[in-house]
């Protein structure tokens, strides 16, 4: 099977298998799931949602964010490890937000990217998530389950995938893709376990298959 069709097979059955696809960070504003992104680099999202609640608790706005200093985020945000420097970046990033962008989070890739601590993975995450444009999110479970799957060959580089299945998923199906790549590496094609292959919906095109 072509890369462009084996891709179309398995977004339908992932469909099939998990017809919800939505971000496993909580949010309700474009600005926290900015903010829920940067801490949940090397953690968990659930960790995430229950530490931003006090965060939001105590500042409930970009201005208010934008006002706390580094110290002061770092406080609350410690339990995602990597305080200090997600902290720097939050509090960087609030301030842009409030002097650059009226308060806003811009909805324009190359914008996104130049903010602190926001890389393609996180710009397009918001892109999908946020403003519903084509995205392609290489997270760990995206790089590890492609390679498997066969979609890509060996590449581990995360703009490299990303820029390989720009080339064979539809744009429009790439964001729900994304999330659904992370249901099923969770719960089927996991990294710290043997894949549970006997029970994978994607078993009999899986080019690694155990
Ligand atoms: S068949 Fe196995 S390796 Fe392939 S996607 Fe399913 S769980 Fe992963």
């Amino acid at each position: 099977m072509r890369k462009k069709e084996l891709a179309l097979e398995v977004i339908d059955r992932l469909k099939k298998e998990y017809p919800l696809a939505e971000c496993t960070l909580d949010y309700d504003e474009a600005w926290k799931l900015l903010v829920s992104v940067r801490l949940a680099a090397q953690c968990t999202d659930a960790r995430v949602n229950v530490v931003v609640e006090d965060l939001y608790a105590k500042y409930p706005d970009v201005n208010a964010l934008a006002e706390a200093t580094p110290e002061e985020i770092e406080e609350i945000v410690r339990p995602c490890g990597l305080g200090k420097s997600k902290a720097r970046d939050i509090s960087a990033c609030m301030r842009i937000l409030r002097d650059q962008y009226d308060s806003k989070v811009p909805e324009d890739f190359d914008a996104l990217l130049s903010l602190p601590g926001v890389g393609r993975k996180s710009a397009n995450l918001i892109m999908g998530d946020v403003f519903g444009k084509p995205a392609i999110v290489t997270d760990t479970h995206c790089i590890r389950l492609c390679n498997r799957i066969g979609l890509v060959d060996g590449i581990k580089e995360p703009k490299k995938v990303e820029m390989a299945l720009w080339k064979i998923i539809p744009p429009e199906e790439g964001s729900d893709f994304c999330h659904r790549l992370v249901y099923h590496g969770r719960e089927v094609c996991t990294a710290r376990t043997k894949p549970y292959c006997d029970k994978c919906c994607l078993a009999d095109i899986c080019k690694k298959r155990i």
